[in-house]
């Protein structure tokens, strides 16, 4: 419960609209493709990125990256991020 009301503390604070625009936190970015799902705007797109580890064998290491004039500052991707990696900045 306090988890729940601590996450909705942080979800009224994160800025929107026209005045903000989505960032990518690429370290803590896992790659999952949550973020394109739940964008309207094709405002988001996955890129290939080498890993930082060459002991870890995966084909593929995927970032998300903003596209900012798409971005519309709704704030659903940064919602839905499992991993926190959004945040909202100013445009
Ligand atoms: S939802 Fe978050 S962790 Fe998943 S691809 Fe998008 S930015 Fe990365
Ligand atoms: S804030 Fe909205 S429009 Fe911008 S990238 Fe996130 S989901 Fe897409």
């Amino acid at each position: 419960m306090l988890l729940d009301s601590m996450r909705a503390e942080e979800e009224a604070k994160l800025k929107g609209g026209e005045d903000a625009v989505a960032w990518v936190k690429e370290e803590l970015c896992i790659g999952c493709d949550q973020c394109t799902i739940v964008c309207d705007d094709d405002a988001i797109e996955l890129y290939d990125t080498p890993m930082a580890s060459p002991i870890m064998d995966v084909d593929v290491n995927r970032k998300a990256r903003i596209l900012r004039d798409e971005c519309t500052g709704c704030r659903l991707c940064a919602l839905g991020c499992p991993t926190d990696a959004i945040i909202m900045i100013d445009r």
